[in-house]
């Protein structure tokens, strides 16, 4: 059925950049074969999944939705890949997003721009949005994406699911092509919270190979499953329900926020006063890391590789023809950043901010269990509605906090304001995602 519905709606969504039938079949009778023997079988097995093509995938496509990739082939899977292996996983495509997960549309792919499957003119967000769209259609059942200022939560808000960035650490970045290493998480999108727990059993837990991964004990969340919220304290963070948010969208939460009240959830109004400083602060350290990161694109080792008269003249030109315009902004502005002379009154600055947005966290989770918020100021846009970059960074107020903090957020569907998704997004303490997911669950 997922190769229906994609056969079915693909022309007019464009979810995939790589389609993988054939392995999905391949994956799809191997847990056959494991059914007939009497053998079990894991609980996502046969389920067909997609991922964003930032997630290395050994022998198969992976080209971040770059030119400078188009036709890279990983010799290894992602942490994420091998531990869905485990699972039994059924892989059915690699998923459109903004080239180097650089957007909030993914109308920066190097190579078309995804649809919203409820209004295909608009855009299903991003820069995870193949993900997101994906799973809407019903082209998938689950997906994975990757957050590093909103990028899983903001398309699920978009397209009506459920998404979920974990809190850093949790998730093994090996394999994960990098944007923004002190910020990128691998999350999963999902049609429910059940699902969502799911997934994110399967992917979670220590990896000796990120050493940024967290060594703590991974709780099975499907624990978390209860319809129980009596005592939990919310607090809403007034600093989210300001001036730029949709009237609508503010209200769609608020309604289901006095639903969780009315389930016994206390809930007080909070403040996180550093939120302000919170964007400017991501889009300096963001650009920064992402400067560094994307230097290895110099034609030579992997990748794109223009013809050039002497190896200068081969960077810049297979640089200028492998990076989209807003790749090259970033690059721009992160090494400006970064250059000496600017460095402190940047790149350190951000870092400074960074601490504050972190003790905003802090000092509030010693009050409440749970934040909740907005997942984004709008509901879908439409498709080149914001083409002024700034417009667009915009959209991330209320989901960047969080990365700058490494905490988990998971964003579900509240309602529709004039017919489009609205997502609420539930913020949670380090490592409190069976709590966070806990609550989605009792409003779902
Ligand atoms: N929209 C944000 C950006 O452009 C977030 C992207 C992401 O989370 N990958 O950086």
């Amino acid at each position: 059925t997922a190769f229906a519905r994609t056969d079915a709606v693909e022309p007019k969504i464009h979810s995939y950049i790589t389609e993988t039938r054939e392995q999905a079949l391949n994956q799809a009778a191997a847990v056959d074969a494991k059914l007939t023997k009497g053998e079990t079988i894991a609980p996502l097995a046969g389920i067909p999944g997609a991922l964003k093509d930032n997630i290395c995938t050994k022998g198969i496509k992976t080209t971040c939705a770059s030119k400078i990739l188009a036709n890279f082939v990983p010799p290894y899977d992602a942490t994420v890949v091998e531990k869905l292996a485990a699972n039994d996983f059924v892989l059915v495509g690699k998923t459109n997003c903004d080239e180097f997960a650089m957007g909030g549309s993914t109308e920066n792919s190097g190579f078309f721009a995804t649809r919203n499957p409820w209004d295909t003119d608009r855009v299903p967000g991003g820069s995870s949005g193949g993900s997101a769209s994906a799973v809407s259609a019903g082209q998938a059942i689950w997906a994975l994406g990757s957050d590093t200022g909103g990028s899983i939560r903001q398309p699920a808000a978009y397209c009506g699911n459920v998404g979920l960035k974990p809190t850093y650490g949790r998730v093994s970045r090996y394999g994960l092509v990098a944007y923004a290493s002190s910020l990128d998480q691998i999350g999963p999108f999902t049609r429910d919270v059940t699902d969502c727990a799911l997934v994110l059993n399967a992917i979670a837990g220590h990896d000796a190979k990120d050493s940024t991964s967290i060594n703590a004990q991974v709780p099975d969340y499907t624990k978390a499953l209860v319809k129980d919220v009596k005592g939990l304290k919310i607090g809403l963070p007034q600093e989210y329900f300001a001036a730029g948010i949709q009237p609508e969208v503010a209200e769609a939460i608020q309604k289901a926020v006095a639903q969780l009240k009315a389930m016994g959830a206390e809930v007080k109004e909070v403040s996180l006063p550093h939120t302000q400083y919170a964007l400017p602060a991501y889009y300096l350290i963001a650009p920064a890391e992402a400067s560094s990161n994307l230097g290895r694109y110099d034609g030579v080792g992997f990748g794109h590789r223009a013809p050039g008269n002497d190896i200068i003249d081969m960077y810049k030109k297979t640089r200028s023809e492998g990076f989209g315009d807003e790749v090259k902004r970033r690059i721009m502005l992160g090494t400006y950043a970064l250059s000496s002379g600017y460095y402190d009154a940047y790149y350190l600055k951000a870092l400074q901010v960074r601490t504050l947005v972190k003790q905003d966290f802090d000092n509030v989770f010693q009050d409440v269990d749970v934040l909740i918020a907005p997942t984004a100021p709008t509901t879908a846009f439409k498709i080149g509605e914001l083409s002024d970059p700034l417009a667009m960074y915009l959209q991330d107020v209320c989901t960047i906090p969080l990365n700058l903090a490494g905490l988990p957020g998971i964003s579900i569907p509240c309602g529709f304001a004039q017919g489009l998704p609205v997502g609420m997004q539930i913020i949670g303490k380090p490592l409190a995602e069976a709590t966070i997911i806990q609550t989605a669950y009792a409003f779902e």
